[in-house]
């Protein structure tokens, strides 16, 4: 039996949600250290190139997770963006914001 779209929406918002926690905590780490006046050892360049890396795949991850949600709403979601068949709801379910089947993915 097919997965109801309104499991998928409810599990990629709560993907989002987790996404942006974890996005509110790695700016708050920040302003810690900044406030602290750290910013300018070694070690904290160091966390600070950490921080932005870890930002940028949370960024990356909150875009493809709003995608999926789009599609959704334009009733697509679950479909290969390459050849337009449905992606394995096994693979969906390892990866709810996939945009690609198994054999398209690489
Ligand atoms: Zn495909």
């Amino acid at each position: 039996m097919p997965t109801p779209m309104s499991q998928w929406r409810a599990r990629l918002e709560s993907q989002r949600q987790e996404i942006q926690a974890r996005i509110d905590k790695i700016r708050r780490d920040e302003q810690q250290e900044t406030a602290r006046g750290e910013t300018d050892t070694a070690h904290e360049w160091e966390n600070a190139d950490v921080r932005d890396d870890l930002l940028a795949v949370a960024g990356r991850e909150l875009r493809q997770v709003d995608a999926a949600l789009q599609q959704i709403d334009l009733g697509t979601y679950g479909l290969c963006e390459v050849c337009e068949e449905p992606i394995a709801e096994k693979r969906l379910d390892a990866l709810p914001f996939a945009t690609r089947c198994i054999e398209c993915a690489d």
